[in-house]
């Protein structure tokens, strides 16, 4: 039974305002969801949307966060299609919808996620140029990739980050011809640096990809909305049928911004800028997932996570956040892929120029290991490759800080928890 004394609002219905509102109501808040959401399908999770769901291995209906009746079942009100245009802080409320609704609120919780970066080129408008954020983004590159594979087309992925290389892949099974355009040197520059960049440019080209790196695309060029090419900077031309922007997401902070409320340095990532409790510079708002740049005493830095894991445990501890519970979020980031016949986990924080050495344990050429990235000896980050179940001894290594003997590091034949006492 709902006690309409107390209402609290989530913006978001993606993995993190699901899980915020499933623990809303398991930790007893007997006050009023409401959940609004400007997508038309209920919450969801992404990463079948460029794996499983992709390559038809996963039916539609095992990626929705909760089943339909759920909602009703834990007295959530769920508003699709709804996009909430204005938080007015001082009356606290919410206002969406083409009918003015407007809801007040005790405590509001903006989990509104990211949105895909768009190519500022000549060409983005033609019909075969595609993003992948959504379901139904993903439901038509499925179409596409099978078409594709039946006709021996082409596709160029601009951006050789995680989606770009998942849908590499999945496109390649499908049968079809793909070159992935990167101005990096090496895949995945940005989160894995040039060492292990350099495994999954292997493993992709094994796989048949072809990489153009050092470059960006200018321009998709077209005819009668049909794509023909793509040219890049250095003056290539790549005839092709369909062309993925996979360029990065950008967190949705619009709404934040116009209410006044901190947002984080774009240069650090952006985002809405949140204290270890996910609570915004108005300290009745709150805000988790992909939009919230949090510090991290770990790696003394704002960071701003778009990753499965932590809009899963950055929903929930919002959640206990907004109930007044006694919340310090410092999870270790942590995420993972499938690519072909290669499973990774990731766990930590290791940019480039954040650490000044890699230590491998394993065989790399088989592709089953351990990597780390490692600053004054510390770990700062380890990744598993086909090797399994070891992602809590990595994490432990990582909050231990402690200053680890690298031959033992690197030598599978030392228990990892050996090296975090
Ligand atoms: C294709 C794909 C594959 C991925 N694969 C992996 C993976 O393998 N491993 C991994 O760790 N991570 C993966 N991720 C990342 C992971 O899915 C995200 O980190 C996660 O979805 C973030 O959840 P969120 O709830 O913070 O935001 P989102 O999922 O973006 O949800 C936010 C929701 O809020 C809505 N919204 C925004 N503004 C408003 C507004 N003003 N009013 C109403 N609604 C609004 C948005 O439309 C959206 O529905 C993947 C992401 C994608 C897109």
């Amino acid at each position: 039974m709902v006690d309409a004394d107390q209402t609290f609002v989530i913006v978001g219905g993606g993995l993190a305002g699901a899980k915020a509102a499933e623990t809303l109501r398991e930790e007893g808040f007997s006050g009023r969801v409401i959940l609004v959401c400007d997508e038309r399908d209920r919450p969801y999770e992404r990463p079948p949307l460029s794996k499983g769901y992709l390559l038809g291995k996963e039916e539609r209906d095992t990626v929705f966060a909760h089943e339909p009746a759920w909602y009703a079942r834990h007295d959530v009100e769920l508003h699709l299609g709804q996009t909430v245009d204005a938080i007015d802080r001082e009356a606290k409320t919410v206002h969406y919808g083409d009918d003015g609704t407007h809801v007040r609120y005790d405590k509001l919780l903006l989990a509104t996620g990211a949105e895909p970066r768009r190519l500022d080129i000549p060409g983005t408008d033609l019909a075969g140029v595609h993003h992948l954020r959504r379901l139904s983004h993903a439901e038509r590159l499925k179409g596409v990739l099978a078409h594709l594979g039946r006709d021996n087309g082409h596709l160029v992925i601009a951006g050789a980050g995680w989606i770009g290389l998942e849908v590499a892949a999945a496109a390649r099974e499908y049968g079809a011809e793909v070159t992935v355009v990167e101005p990096s040197a090496t895949p995945l520059h940005h989160v894995l640096g040039p060492e292990l960049g350099e495994l999954f440019a292997e493993l992709h080209s094994a796989h048949g990809v072809r990489f153009h790196f050092g470059a960006r695309l200018t321009e998709i060029v077209g005819q009668d909305g049909v794509v023909l090419a793509a040219r890049t900077d250095d003056g290539e031309e790549h005839l092709c049928h369909d062309v993925l922007a996979a360029i990065g997401a950008a967190p949705r902070v619009a709404l934040a911004e116009a209410a006044g409320l901190e947002l984080a340095d774009r240069a650090d990532g952006g985002g809405i800028a949140v204290d270890e409790r996910l609570r915004t510079s108005d300290p009745d708002i709150y805000a988790a997932g992909d939009v919230a740049a949090f510090p991290h005493g770990l790696f003394d830095a704002r960071l701003r996570v778009e990753h499965w894991a932590n809009a899963l445990n950055g929903g929930p501890a919002a959640a206990r956040a907004m109930l007044g519970r006694d919340v310090v979020y410092d999870r270790v980031p942590y995420f993972f892929s499938d690519q072909y016949d290669l499973g990774m986990e990731y766990s930590g924080w290791a940019p480039p120029g954040s650490y000044d050495e890699v230590v491998i344990r394993g065989d790399a050429a088989k592709r089953e290991f351990i990597a780390f990235w490692l600053k004054e000896g510390r770990v700062l980050a380890g990744m598993n490759v086909n090797v399994w179940d070891v992602t809590d001894p990595i994490q432990r290594l990582i909050r231990s800080r402690a200053h680890v003997d690298t031959h033992a590091l690197a030598d599978p034949h030392v228990p990892l928890d050996t090296l975090s006492a």
